[in-house]
């Protein structure tokens, strides 16, 4: 079951508190359905309770009659599809909405949102018809899709009205526009207002259990980082050391007070600065081993590059 059809459960559960609002929500399922036209009122769709839902309100509201037919597109997706077969019955829901069926272009019509409280349930609808909401797990974006695009400017308009300060964009993707909302408390915010709020605590507890993940992941790349550094820094020292002593000359030739630490070296590759300066008597500080290892590499090649001239 993906998120989107968990959030279209959860807003079919919703009821409308007052009449206005169960107009504005069938008005925002049928417009931004398959078809709000003279010749065909329709919406088509992959979730069986937005076509049950459709139906109902269209006909408590409208007294036409709707039919629902199931299609198998595909066995995993039974397509629903709820229409107005009777022409007289589609003018009586069109005008029920304050449309022709002849409008080009197809605009929203603001009378349908009477109160306050309308556009949260237009917005229901729409989403139900034709929204999409993406997986937490992979981005927060919450889309409207209408093939009408000064619908989708009117879409845009109307979230942008919203006291939620969404910042809504439009997109072509195709022959469609795209009205979409970005961010995580953007889409939870807008859940929540269509009547999802379990939906959007749901995305915002994957949003933290995410940042935390990837608090850890930073942390360790940092922490192993460091060890790649340590380990390439030693590796340079040892090998310094190394050639001191296959030349001939040995960590005696060094002065005698970085013999100590370079013995010391030698036999423990893998100790960082601060382990070594505790090994050292009297013990020594993280900059001034750091300091002392500069120097006896710095001589070991030294004397190497010497003896090796003669
Ligand atoms: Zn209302």
């Amino acid at each position: 079951m993906s998120f989107s059809s968990d959030v279209k459960n959860e807003l079919c559960k919703t009821k409308n508190r007052q009449p206005c609002c169960e107009k504005a929500e069938c008005y925002g399922m049928l417009l931004f359905g398959h078809s709000f036209s003279r010749s065909a009122v329709s919406l088509t769709t992959e979730h069986t309770p937005t076509a049950r839902r459709a139906a109902q309100l269209t006909a408590a509201l409208t007294g036409a009659i709707v039919s629902t037919r199931t299609m198998l597109r595909r066995a995993s997706h039974p397509a629903g599809t709820v229409s107005v077969e009777d022409e007289r019955d589609r003018m009586r829901v069109l005008s029920a909405f304050g449309h022709s069926g002849s409008e080009v272009p197809l605009r929203l019509n603001r009378a349908n949102l009477e109160g306050e409280c309308c556009p949260a349930s237009f917005l229901r609808g729409a989403f139900l018809s034709c929204g999409t909401v993406f997986d937490p797990q992979k981005d927060y974006r919450l889309e409207f899709v209408t093939p009408h695009m000064h619908l989708s400017r009117d879409m845009s308009a109307l979230l942008g009205e919203l006291p939620l300060e969404l910042q809504p964009g439009v997109s072509r993707r195709r022959s469609l526009y795209v009205v979409y909302i970005k961010g995580s408390s953007h889409t939870a915010d807008l859940l929540t207002l269509m009547g999802a709020p379990h939906a959007a605590m749901q995305m915002m507890q994957v949003k933290m259990l995410r940042e935390v993940r990837n608090h850890i992941n930073r942390r360790t790349n940092f922490e192993t980082a460091n060890l790649d550094k340590t380990a390439s820094a030693a590796a340079r020292q040892i090998y310094a050391l190394k050639r001191l002593q296959d030349c001939g000359a040995g960590i005696s030739a060094l002065p005698a007070e970085l013999q100590n630490l370079a013995r010391l070296r030698c036999q423990n590759p893998e100790l960082s600065l601060r382990e070594l300066g505790k090994q050292l008597t009297p013990p020594l500080s993280r900059s001034g081993v750091n300091h002392r290892l500069q120097r006896i590499t710095e001589l070991s090649e030294k004397i190497y590059r010497e003896r090796n001239s003669d």
